[in-house]
């Protein structure tokens, strides 16, 4: 058993990024308005993530670190999944395979619980104190699977990748608030935006892109078959010399579909070079129904059920405000 959850958490936990996703995931499934994060060495030896989230009492605490225990499955259907997660498997995989400890204190409740993981031996619950929300402190990550380790890059490299992964998330949650301290660098710093979505998302991406981008970009609305698309597209003249940047989300998740990336690129194909990508942001709004996000585990690819016309909706779209805007 211990076994299987080390194999399978390989599959969702790849490196603290990717801890670091699902961790934030949870909070915002949870309702949370502030998403606070601290790593030290990457995240390999700590991971620190606190939410005003709606917690969970001790019932919910030993659920949560079972395996395939979710609580966001109300009908079983898997083709209707409105939250970020629903397989049950982030928490047990990642306790598996680390030192975990949660605190959380559901709203309205006088105190908080705490429940200590390690290696997969799980502890038992007791009265803690603590704000209402959630705090779990990841130590020593893949200590348990040194296999595992080796394939860790740089300390710098495994930062970088956990400033994007919250950027990714921080982009499609404008309305709340998210920072991230890296020991004691603070490298994500985000207020939660208020207002219209459309708005909020304007401040948000200008938060984390920058002036100069949003100086140089498109903005994108269109609509087809039911779906919607919204966000940025940058000029196919503005250059930051970086290599690929495009944030693209579904439903508020971030993806990294080839469908998508296709559809982009050839919609830019007269304007840009096959080797340069433009830097953008996209978010594609449909029916749960509609995009099966039960694809890959670490549900970074999505299956629509209809690809041609979400390709005809991104191409189109991208087009014609690049022929409105002169080119
Ligand atoms: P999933 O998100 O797919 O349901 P996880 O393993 O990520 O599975 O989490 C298991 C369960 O633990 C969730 O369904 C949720 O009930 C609970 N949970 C996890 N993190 C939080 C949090 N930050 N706040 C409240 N509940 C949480
Ligand atoms: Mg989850």
């Amino acid at each position: 058993e211990t076994i299987v959850n080390r194999i399978a958490a390989g599959e969702v936990v790849e490196r603290p990024a990717s801890a670091v996703k699902e961790l934030a995931e949870n909070s915002l499934d949870a309702g949370a308005h502030r998403v606070e994060v601290a790593i030290r060495e990457g995240g390999r030896s700590l991971i620190a993530i606190t939410d005003d989230g709606c917690g969970m009492g001790p019932d919910e605490l030993m659920l949560a670190i079972e395996r395939h225990a979710t609580s966001k499955l109300p009908d079983e259907d898997l083709f209707n999944i409105a939250t970020l997660g629903f397989r049950g498997e982030a928490l047990p995989s990642i306790a598996s395979v680390s030192r975990m400890s949660i605190t959380s204190r559901p709203a309205g409740d006088e105190n908080a619980w705490a429940l200590a993981i390690e290696g997969g031996k799980v502890g038992s619950v007791a009265p803690a104190s603590g704000p209402p929300g959630t705090r779990i402190e990841v130590r020593d990550l893949f200590y348990a699977t040194p296999a595992r380790l080796k394939f860790l890059r740089s300390e710098r490299a495994e930062t970088s990748a956990v400033i994007e992964v919250l950027n990714r998330l921080a982009m499609a949650h404008p309305e709340v608030s998210f920072s991230l301290h890296d020991g004691n660098r603070e490298r994500i710093r985000l207020r939660a935006e208020q207002g219209e979505l459309l708005d909020a998302r304007l401040a948000r991406l200008g938060a984390i892109m920058g002036r100069e981008f949003m100086d140089n970009a498109l903005p994108i609305s269109a609509e087809r078959d039911g779906a919607t698309l919204t966000g940025f597209a940058g000029l196919p003249t503005f250059n930051r010399g970086t290599a690929s940047m495009q944030f693209l989300f579904v439903n508020g998740r971030p993806v990294k579909d080839k469908q998508l990336t296709g559809a982009v690129r050839a919609a830019y194909a007269d304007f840009l070079a096959r080797d340069r990508h433009p830097l953008l942001t996209l978010f594609l709004e449909m029916e749960p129904r509609i995009v099966d996000v039960n694809v890959h585990p670490a549900k970074a690819e999505v299956r629509f059920r209809d690809p041609g016309s979400v390709r005809g909706l991104v191409v189109g779209a991208l087009k014609h405000a690049l022929a409105e805007a002169g080119h």
